[in-house]
């Protein structure tokens, strides 16, 4: 008999998770503030329960994907929470992006409480999300992976098993360092190259052949910022809780991450001046701006 499966957080990166759970032929139940998107999920035939405590009276696995490190812990550990109503053999998985000290204590409680714990955040966009092509990061015992891999060959097709509970979001943290604070640099260079009176495309040529590329720039920035789409995408808003989650989590653990700090002042500059919502590679945009330089954008001909 296939798991019953109850997902919380149906924001831009869960409702479509849970959606391909369900058209995928798992029994979802679903919970979220937001009754529009419990409603959302409700017409493909999902269940909806009340709350935490609601969905794990009804399920055998239950999945987050919250916003932060606050709702996770209220969700998981709070009074009307999962963890208090799971029964012994359940498990329980965060997707979220969190505090990995967090993850550490949740992991403590679902072991007190007989349940298995893994961590699984996401990398990719909602776009991929939406296309059940989302990479993930999982840090689990072997049988607690065996035991969510299906669910995630329904989210996802590309799957690390990165070590014991705890190494998926230490991974993701790392991964989420270079790719954002590549998009701090990013912006500098070229507001820098613009204000050079430099063409775009010649000195993305030059960038392209060298070392001095990087991923956000010739994957990424090519077809967002450059051609002027700041839609999101990964926030500005994101990307800044992530390097506040990066900076903790490295002084937690004694290791000086001076660029990080220097990135999240950047990023925070951009949401003061009111980019919080567009796409992280919208940090250029930014940066053109306040210094009234004219925008990076690619010729389109
Ligand atoms: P979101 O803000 O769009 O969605 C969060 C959802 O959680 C909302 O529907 C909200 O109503 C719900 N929620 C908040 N508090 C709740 C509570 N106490 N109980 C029940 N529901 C609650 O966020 P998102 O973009 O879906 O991101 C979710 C997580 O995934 C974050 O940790 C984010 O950093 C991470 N992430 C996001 C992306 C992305 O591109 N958006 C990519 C990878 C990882």
């Amino acid at each position: 008999m296939s798991e019953r499966v109850g997902f919380i957080g149906l924001g831009n990166m869960g409702r479509p998770m849970a959606s391909n759970l369900q058209r995928k032929g798992f029994a979802v139940t679903v919970f979220d503030v937001n009754p529009a998107a419990v409603g959302e999920l409700s017409r493909i035939g999902a269940a909806a329960a009340a709350d935490g405590r609601g969905v794990a009276a009804v399920s055998d696995v239950v999945i987050t994907m919250l916003p932060d490190s606050a709702s996770v812990e209220a969700v998981l550990l709070g009074d009307q929470g999962v963890l208090p109503g799971m029964a012994s053999g359940s498990l329980v998985m965060d997707m979220s992006t969190v505090d990995p000290l967090l993850t550490d204590r949740l992991a403590a409680a679902a072991a007190a409480k007989g349940c298995a714990f893994v961590d699984a955040p996401v990398g990719r966009l909602a776009s991929h999300a939406a296309r059940g092509e989302s990479l993930f990061m999982v840090g689990a015992a072997a049988e607690d992976f065996t035991r969510v891999k299906p669910l995630l060959d329904a989210m996802g097709t590309t799957i690390h098993h990165c070590g014991a509970a705890g190494t998926g979001i230490r991974t993701k943290l790392v991964n989420n360092y270079l790719a954002i604070v590549s998009c701090a640099f990013n912006a500098e260079a070229l507001a820098l190259s613009q204000r050079f009176g430099l063409s775009l495309e010649k000195t993305l040529a030059v960038v392209h052949g060298t070392t001095a590329t990087n991923g956000q720039l010739k994957m990424a920035w090519a077809s967002k910022v450059l051609k002027g789409d700041t839609d999101p995408g990964f926030t500005i808003d994101l990307a800044h809780k992530d390097l506040t989650l990066i900076a903790g989590a490295a002084q937690a653990a004694g290791v000086p991450v001076p660029i990080a700090d220097v990135a999240r002042a950047s990023f925070n500059a951009a949401r003061q001046d009111g980019y919080g919502s567009r796409d992280f590679s919208a940090m250029v945009d930014a940066l053109c701006d306040r210094l009234h330089i004219t925008r990076a954008r690619l010729t389109t001909e």
